[in-house]
């Protein structure tokens, strides 16, 4: 119940003991091009350009900036939290002018201070769910008034969670990880390109690896297979079955348990005399933040508690990251945790701990 990774689905559990297939074999190829077609039904996007990138969420996120950047470009950044302030390094580093867009940590952007922060971006960077204080920023209304500039998400804790609506939004990058909402482990990075922003990747981009245009050439069928790099061949097939079990289930039908739990949790913390952290009417169901209570039993300190929670409960929940370290806990509520026996679970093992 950290900020993830959270608990495999059962059927990435089971995909985990698959027999070993060439990167090239022609069976492997249909579980690729199967992951692929599930990433856009979760992506709700007829993107093309679609697929699970070698790597954790942080390739998703080097890769959307290092093939779109060029040295000078103004590229806007939201920024109320960790991920935001990553963006602004990863696009720092490849010569953009950042322009920031704050926002206090545990409050949402103003999607009208990101839209006026430059009269011309090339690039606006959004993280629609800040892991580090637990808010949803609203995509929705910095995509409408984008305009010419290419849009790039970071979705990493809400994809497959929390509603996230690629085309609807008109985003033109999203990228997120296998290991939270998609309920499998780390290791892959599912993003997908809209064809305005393929039309605009680099054509050299300052990074190899993460060559999106090369990256196409194995992914894409009709690119002809050709070797870019060695596949993570398990993986994906861990990423097919988990993505299967989300299908299955049904995408809104997961929305709505994440929902659920992520509410059960937020109400039962509250129980216990706990203060949320994360503004009322932007908290994520998928990451829950609460304040660290002043008054902690026994001379436990913020650290003793998520020891012993894990120790005699086995229950792992997440410390405070940046500036937030040491004032609130981050409590996952992902995937297949996302459910309200893990819920009863955590909040009864809390509950015990605090006293
Ligand atoms: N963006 C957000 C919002 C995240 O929460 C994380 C990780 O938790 C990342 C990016 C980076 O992902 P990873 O740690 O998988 O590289």
């Amino acid at each position: 119940m950290g900020p993830g990774p959270s608990n495999p689905y059962p059927g990435a559990v089971t995909a985990a003991g698959s027999p070993m297939l060439g990167h090239l074999d022609p069976a492997f190829l249909d579980v690729l091009d199967a992951t692929c077609e599930e990433l856009r039904q979760v992506f709700r996007t007829e993107n093309s350009l679609t697929l699970p990138l070698s790597g954790t969420g942080s390739a998703g996120m080097e890769a959307s900036l290092a093939n779109l950047v060029r040295p000078g470009d103004p590229v806007v950044v939201g920024v109320n939290g960790l991920f935001g302030e990553r963006l602004c390094e990863v696009a720092g580093r490849l010569g953009a002018e950042v322009v920031r867009v704050e926002a206090p940590w545990g409050q949402p952007l103003d999607p009208e201070a990101v839209l006026r922060a430059h009269p011309a971006p090339r690039i606006i960077c959004v993280v629609h769910a800040e892991t580090s204080t637990g808010v949803e920023n609203d995509v929705a209304a910095v995509a409408a008034g984008k305009g010419e500039a290419l849009l790039v998400v970071d979705a990493v804790t809400s994809l497959g969670g929390v509603p996230v609506e690629v085309d609807r939004w008109g985003a033109d990058v999203c990228y997120s990880c296998s290991q939270k909402c998609l309920g499998a482990p780390p290791g892959l990075a599912p993003i997908t390109v809209s064809p305005r922003a393929r039309a605009a990747l680099r054509e050299r981009p300052p990074t190899w690896y993460l060559d999106l245009g090369l990256i196409a050439g194995y992914v894409e069928a009709g690119g002809g297979r050709a070797y870019h790099h060695t596949a993570p061949v398990l993986m994906v097939q861990v990423l097919h079955g988990a993505l299967q079990a989300l299908l299955a289930e049904g995408l809104e039908a997961s929305w709505a348990r994440h929902e659920a739990a992520g509410r059960a949790l937020q109400d039962g913390l509250e129980a216990l005399g706990l203060e949320l952290f994360a503004a009322k009417g932007h908290r994520l169901s998928s990451l829950v933040t609460v304040k660290v209570p002043t008054d902690l039993p026994g001379g436990l300190d913020e650290a003793g508690v998520r020891r012993r929670l894990l120790e005699e409960h086995g229950v792992e929940i997440g410390a405070g990251a940046g500036k937030l370290a040491g004032q609130i806990w981050r409590i996952g509520c992902m995937g297949h945790n996302a459910r309200l026996r893990s819920v009863e679970t955590v909040l009864a093992a809390l509950g015990e701990v605090l006293g």
